[in-house]
């Protein structure tokens, strides 16, 4: 079977999430077309979708503009997977707390932008990640804390607070795993939640 992968990219770490996707399916032995998404109309074909890391500000003006904002909510309420890093994680998130971002609220926690340091204070760690055996590099670059966590699954904690998050088909990491070449959460977020949604639709077909 072939599947469509989109990647939002009106700003941010585009090609990163297209090669991890590609990686991720070809590992799997799945063949995946990776579209680049920066105008209405490309989402509604997609199978799974990846909202990147850049500047939430700028993403989530742009998403909005091109309309692309209601088509990604439409995607998650069909159950589909969305894999949303950092400033993805701040646009997909219920409260980014700053009035530039108009947050589309596919991920029930709040967020601080910035708050886990500058950018000079950009650091790489060791996490453990509910779902894979050995820990991940995870790099984080000017990331958001997550704040308030609602009725989500926490999948990994780094100083006492969530740092990946999953709230039904919406995967959401204050670091970068685009950025790394382990593609084990792109995997977990994309592919494992994609074969888990369509076991649970052909076990409902055949009731
Ligand atoms: N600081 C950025 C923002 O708030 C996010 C950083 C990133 O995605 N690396 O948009």
């Amino acid at each position: 079977m072939s599947l469509t992968a989109g990647v939002v990219a009106v700003q941010g770490n585009v090609s990163e999430h297209a090669e991890a996707i590609e990686r991720a399916a070809a590992a799997r032995g799945e063949d995946v077309t990776v579209r680049e998404i920066r105008t209405s109309g490309i989402v509604p074909d997609c199978d799974l979708l990846a909202l990147p890391g850049g500047e939430s500000t700028t993403i989530s003006r742009l998403v909005h503009d091109e309309g692309i904002a209601p088509e990604i909510r439409e995607h998650v309420t069909a159950g589909k997977p969305l894999f949303a890093t950092c400033a993805g994680l701040i646009v997909a998130s219920r409260d980014a707390g700053d009035d530039r971002v108009d947050p589309l609220g596919l991920l029930d926690v709040t967020v601080e932008r910035n708050a886990f340091g500058r950018q000079t204070d950009s650091f790489e760690a060791p996490l453990e990640v509910e779902g894979l055996e050995e820990p991940f590099p995870a790099v984080f670059i000017r990331a958001p804390v997550i704040d308030e966590v609602g009725d989500v699954e926490v999948l990994a904690e780094w100083d006492g607070r969530p740092v990946a998050v999953r709230d039904g088909p919406v995967v959401g990491t204050s670091f970068h795993p685009e950025l790394t070449t382990d593609d084990r959460i792109h995997d977990l977020a994309l592919f494992e939640s994609d074969a888990a949604r369509r076991a649970a639709l052909e076990s409902g077909d055949a009731r």
